[in-house]
């Protein structure tokens, strides 16, 4: 490939790296000066599913132990947040496996939880359709890996903000509104994070209510920024933590929530192939689910409906936003929303290399729990029970460690591998890595590695998402024109999720500004939140094909895509972005 142009009408967004280097400016040489910086015990970088349920864990073992307590200081567990609350982030389908959330609050029922507000009921029934075409659906067999019976739908936004309560009141210190920008290492040990600045304009420079970040100094970090992560890539990097595993691959979902007049009474999950293309060719890969959702507090009667892609695909126009929209208009589909309403949609992505994918998930002073292990099985669509039994494990390897005098925390990795969150993922190790040479050539052999339960031997391996090389395609001429009612177009979308980015705010999306059309309308496309523009004049591009991109970065709802396709999201400001209600 030559890095520029598109003669052979291909090319892949992995030609074009943004300009970026993490280790350069992610990774902070050293602390500031003792009184210039905060002290905690714990320092927990996100406070989705997986840092909470590190947070309360942690608390309910420092609870009952006063003398370490007493020993990690006047904040003994940290959390810091980007967004304006905890949940205002998070995003899942959900259907969650009960066992690890059990485990964690013993002293819940269910009953509980759905009064609380984050649980919507028990999955009684399930069914699993093939969609051939627009109009019709095929009723299969529920394959192994669709079997919900006894989990429970939840909702991640609302469970992190009850998480939130709960370490709150356990004596945890939430810093909501604040991104942890850098990882501060001393002598190869990291020893806490750097919170953003705040009050920057568009270039940088300092507003009039600038307040500088400040060194959060810890004995021990945990990275729980959910899918990859801004620290989390940079501690990879400088730690060596994907040497000998396979690459990281994504998939994005956007989902919606619907408010709907009569109660849905099964869980229902399609696999296409409609409104995917079939053909190899577009290397698409995808399915949906609909969740039914009762809210015991409003009873209202509600569900969840989503689409996720991998992040797989060549064709450039492939949009999982626009995917989602069409597919409400299949009879299947349209019989359950029929007039009701929509209350929320959002974005996300998720990792999708499952065990073999995961990097090492310690390194001396820090650990990874959650996304940002990578400990999702997309075969089930499942790592809500993961991120918390992850996040408990690692609160459980801190407080031993701790207790030893040490910053050792590398018996974690064998807890995990030994835990249900290793198993579970060892099952399914190899079954989804057939499905990237598309469903019909793929689906027999993904097949039997199901049945097996990972007892086949050998490795799979993964390709990186960018470097597919990308053609513009047809997709696009098979999406729905949004009527404002059932369908709906991106930015009216992104309104409803109260996206509140400051227009004067530093772009933190890192992509090439002039690149060839095939990888702009990649990320045109791409997109749920319509961040990236080709401008008009820019249609024919210059003799090599390259066009403009504007990037129009306060719309972003750090869905995080960009940065398995040729980009890099960076954290914005604290604050920033959507607030997550009922996701
Ligand atoms: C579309 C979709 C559907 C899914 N469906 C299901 C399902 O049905 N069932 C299931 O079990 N799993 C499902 N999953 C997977 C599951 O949702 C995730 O595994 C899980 O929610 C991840 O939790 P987490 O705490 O690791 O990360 P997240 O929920 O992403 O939380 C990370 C938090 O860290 C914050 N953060 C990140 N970086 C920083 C920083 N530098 N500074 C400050 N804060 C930071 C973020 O704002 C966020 O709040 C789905 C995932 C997606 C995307
Ligand atoms: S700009 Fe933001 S919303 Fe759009 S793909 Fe990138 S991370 Fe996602």
């Amino acid at each position: 490939m030559s890095g520029h142009g598109s003669s052979n009408g291909k090319v892949a967004p992995a030609a074009f790296p943004p300009p970026v280097d993490s280790r350069k400016e992610f990774i902070k040489r050293g602390l500031d000066a003792e009184d210039e910086l905060i002290e905690v015990g714990v320092v927990i970088v996100g406070g989705g599913t997986a840092g909470l349920a590190c947070a309360n864990r942690l608390l309910q073992l420092l609870g009952d132990d006063a003398e370490m307590m007493e020993r990690l200081g006047e904040v003994p567990v940290a959390v810091v947040e980007k967004a304006k609350t905890c949940g205002g982030h998070n995003l899942s389908g959900a259907v969650m496996r009960p066992g690890p959330l059990q485990e964690l609050f013993g002293e819940m029922t269910r009953e509980d939880w759905r009064k609380e507000g984050f649980a919507f009921g028990e999955v009684k029934k399930e069914a699993v359709y093939l969609t051939p075409t627009s109009k019709l659906s095929l009723r299969i067999p529920t394959p192994p890996p669709f079997k919900n019976h006894g989990n429970e739908v939840v909702s991640v936004s609302a469970l992190a903000r009850y998480q939130q309560r709960q370490a709150e009141d356990a004596g945890a210190y939430i810093l909501t509104e604040t991104s942890a920008t850098q990882l501060v290492v001393e002598d190869g040990t990291v020893v806490g994070v750097r919170s953003g600045d705040k009050g920057r304009g568009k270039d940088g420079e300092p507003l009039g209510n600038f307040e500088p970040g400040t060194d959060i100094k810890a004995q021990a970090t945990v990275l729980a920024e959910g899918c990859w992560g801004h620290l989390t890539g940079a501690a990879i990097k400088e730690f060596d933590l994907a040497e000998g595993r396979e690459p990281q691959v994504w998939e994005l979902g956007v989902k919606e929530v619907w408010k709907v007049p009569k109660p849905l009474d099964r869980l229902i999950h399609t696999m296409g192939p409609w409104p995917l293309k079939i053909a190899t060719k577009y290397g698409q890969i995808g399915g949906t689910w609909i969740y039914p959702m009762k809210d015991e507090k409003s009873g209202d009667d509600l569900v969840s409906i989503g689409f996720v892609v991998e992040l797989e695909y060549a064709d450039a126009t492939t949009s999982a936003h626009d995917l989602l929209q069409t597919f409400k208009t299949h009879p299947l589909v349209r019989k359950i929303l029929e007039g009701g309403e929509r209350v929320a949609w959002g974005a996300k992505a998720l990792p999708g290399g499952g065990y073999w994918s995961m990097p090492k998930l310690s390194m001396p002073g820090a650990l990874l729990v959650g996304d940002s292990g990578g400990m999702v099985d997309t075969m089930a669509l499942k790592g809500v029970h993961h991120c918390i039994k992850s996040g408990m494990l690692a609160a459980e390897s801190i407080y031993a460690a701790l207790g030893r005098g040490s910053h050792d925390f590398s018996d974690y990795e064998q807890v995990i591998d030994e835990s249900s969150v290793g198993r579970e993922l060892w099952e399914v190790r190899n079954a989804r890595q057939p499905l990237q040479k598309g469903l019909l050539l793929g689906g027999p052999l993904s097949g039997i590695q199901q049945i097996s339960k990972g007892r086949l031997p050998g490795r799979a391996d993964w390709h990186r998402n960018d470097e597919k090389p990308m053609f513009v395609g047809n997709t696009k001429d098979t999406y729905v024109k949004p009527d404002g009612k059932y369908t709906f177009d991106k930015l009216s979308s992104v309104f409803i999720t109260g996206n509140a980015t400051r227009d004067d705010a530093p772009n933190h999306i890192r992509v090439r500004k002039r690149v060839p059309r095939e990888i702009a309308e990649t990320w045109r496309w791409m997109c749920p939140a319509g961040v990236y523009e080709i401008p008009e004049d820019g249609k024919g591009g210059d003799e090599s094909g390259n066009v403009d991109v504007i990037v129009n970065y306060t719309n972003c709802v750090q869905c995080g895509a960009i940065t398995a396709k040729g980009g890099r999201l960076t954290t914005p400001e604290g604050g920033d972005g959507p607030l997550y209600q009922l996701t």
